[in-house]
């Protein structure tokens, strides 16, 4: 079957925001550049989903939005308490009491403030409650 010479070109007025653009925190916990590399990723996977018509572009943007929240949100929290310089919490003492003298917890603690892994997994691997 004959294409036709000249394909319909389709103009969509979209845009979407990764990395500092997309939120930001503050430096003191350094996570800026993974962050701008992960959503740089997830953005152009769910925009490669789009483009393929695997998915609509509304829904593959959404999931990028929710993933790239639940994702940031619990280190953001953490940044915007350790950046007040305050004494930390209550609940915070109680987590390094917990976790000091356990070389996994304190290697897994390290690891979430580098952004290797999120606090979640660190409180899996530490075996903490949180509070
Ligand atoms: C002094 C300093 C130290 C830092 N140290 C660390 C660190 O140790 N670890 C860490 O993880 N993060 C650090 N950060 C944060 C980190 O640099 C940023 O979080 C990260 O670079 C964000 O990446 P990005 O791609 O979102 O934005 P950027 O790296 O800011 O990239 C945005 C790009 O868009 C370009 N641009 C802007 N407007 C336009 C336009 N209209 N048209 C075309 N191009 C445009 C800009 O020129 C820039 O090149 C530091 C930041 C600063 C300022």
């Amino acid at each position: 079957m004959l294409r036709p010479m000249r394909q319909p070109v389709v103009h969509i007025r979209l845009w979407v925001l990764i990395g500092d653009a997309g939120y930001n925190k503050d430096p003191i916990t350094a996570q800026g550049i993974a962050d701008a590399f992960r959503d740089a990723d997830a953005c152009a996977a769910a925009l490669d989903d789009a483009l393929d018509h695997v998915r609509p572009f509304e829904a593959v943007m959404a999931d990028y939005q929710r993933i790239r929240d639940e994702h940031a949100l619990p280190m953001y929290e953490f940044t915007t308490q350790l950046a007040t310089l305050a004494p930390p919490p209550p609940e915070m003492q109680r987590l390094f009491g917990a976790i000091v003298g356990d070389r996994n917890a304190m290697d897994a603690f390290v690891q979430m403030n580098a952004g290797t892994i999120s606090p979640i997994e660190f409180f899996a691997t530490a075996r903490v409650e949180r509070t």
